[in-house]
């Protein structure tokens, strides 16, 4: 039976690199039918806080990491207190002072690590550990080895960062009598500069990408690239397909680089393909929160979250892109006015206001007519006006079609905007 666990401490918040090891426990266990345990590692009380616990099982269940059990070291301090007597009663461990200490018997220790293979480590270098502190709380590994030998954990998949800690619990596994469980040590998330991965190569915490607007399917896809591969270079991978052919043994040894472009990439994809009314359900919190005056339709707003879901790399985007659609006045990107609008073109712009002002009805298609004889009569290319108008409707170079662009706009303020381009220019 494959047991796996995922075991965060609520010292902070769960950092990329923990949704990860979180994430290939899940994985693991969903692709053998076995048990994905969450164990919150709570045993440093100064540490560990109410918010960080409600946070990482936030996070977990946003990501779609659902746990099969639950536990926390907090409610099993007993447990250990017993293990510790039993030790000093064979002899096995010593007090020190209030501390509870373990002899270390100087032999060498075979690790089976399923990503790097058999690990042998010499016992010389390792000192005698303590197991529980002198105020009566165990140590991480002494908790740690607990647990997972009673929770019957099958094979310990956490970051390479503690594979110094793996041959002191197998000395822990072994003087009380337990199971030693399989270990893999999952390579390290790095920094495009081969550090280890920071603040400077994108956020570290779920959250802040979540706040981001970051899609959980998209995150989870990209973390399950970080060290496996699925083949073929695909990089765009469903759950059912990656349940299909993943294998912690797969798992790369070298460290994993963290790039936030193909993240971005990622989550564009999936934002795009998105049906426009979910998506729509995301982005109206994010809208009412920014705006609390807008008003839009329900149809209308799914709209326009239609016209933009190819534009996105984040749902942040999308208040970037329609700031038009809210605002009183155009924000203009920069360089577009200088590049668009320094050619005075009011006469232009006066005649296609007076005509769409004049349409009866103001769709993409009676915008495109009234676009399209204000052209001829005007006796220019379509181009001419088309960018200049753009950028006086929305203050981008950039965005979807003209006519749909209008028809979400509205007659009146699309009439407005085009007679107010130019007013700086009144006094020339
Ligand atoms: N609580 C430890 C941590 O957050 C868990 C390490 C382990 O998986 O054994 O790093």
């Amino acid at each position: 039976m494959v047991r796996v666990r995922f075991a965060p401490s609520p010292t902070g918040f769960l950092h990329i690199g923990g949704a990860r090891t979180a994430l290939f426990n899940w994985m693991y266990a969903k692709a053998q039918g076995g048990v994905f345990v969450l164990r919150i590692e709570d045993t440093d009380k100064v540490r560990s806080k109410q918010e960080y616990f409600d946070e990482i099982l936030d996070s977990m269940k946003w990501l779609g990491l659902t746990w099969d059990e639950f536990y926390k070291q907090s409610d099993r301090f007993d447990l250990y207190r017993q293990y510790a007597h039993k030790l000093l009663s064979e002899g096995k461990a010593y007090k020190d002072g209030e501390a509870v200490v373990l002899h270390v018997i100087q032999k060498p220790i075979k690790i089976y690590d399923l990503i790097r293979g058999e690990i042998v480590v010499d016992t010389k270098e390792i000192k005698d550990q303590v197991l529980m502190k002198s105020d009566g709380s165990p140590t991480y590994s002494f908790a740690c080895v607990i647990d997972d030998a009673l929770m019957e954990i099958s094979c310990v998949i956490r970051g390479e960062d503690h594979i110094s800690n793996t041959p002191k619990q197998i000395l822990m596994y072994e003087a009380m009598g337990f199971k030693v469980p399989k270990f893999a040590h999952l390579p390290l998330i790095m920094d495009p500069e081969g550090g280890r991965m920071s603040k400077r190569a994108g956020a570290t915490a779920v959250t802040e990408y979540r706040t981001q607007g970051y899609l959980p399917i998209a995150i989870v896809n990209y973390l399950m690239l970080l060290g496996w591969s699925p083949g073929n270079n695909q990089e765009k991978v469903s759950m059912a397909q990656a349940l299909k052919n993943f294998s912690i043994k797969k798992i790369n040894k070298a460290g994993a680089a963290f790039s936030l472009e193909k993240l971005q990439w990622l989550n564009s994809q999936y934002i795009k393909e998105m049906p426009s009314d979910e998506l729509a359900r995301l982005l109206k919190p994010m809208v009412a929160e920014k705006y609390p005056q807008s008003n839009m339709e329900e149809q209308d707003f799914e709209h326009v979250v239609h016209l933009y879901k190819g534009r996105m790399n984040t749902l942040l985007d999308f208040l970037e892109w329609t700031s038009f659609l809210f605002e009183q006045n155009v924000r203009f990107d920069e360089g577009v006015k200088e590049k668009h609008l320094s050619q005075n073109m009011k006469t232009e712009f006066n005649l296609l206001a007076d005509k769409l002002a004049e349409a009866r009805e103001f769709t993409v298609k009676s915008t495109e007519e009234v676009f399209r004889a204000t052209v001829a009569e005007l006796k220019v290319d379509t181009g001419t006006l088309v960018h200049p108008v753009r950028v006086a409707l929305t203050g981008k170079a950039v965005g979807p079609g003209l006519f749909d662009t209008m028809a979400v706009l509205g007659q009146k303020r699309t009439v407005s905007r085009l007679r107010e381009a130019f007013i700086d220019n009144y006094n020339d």
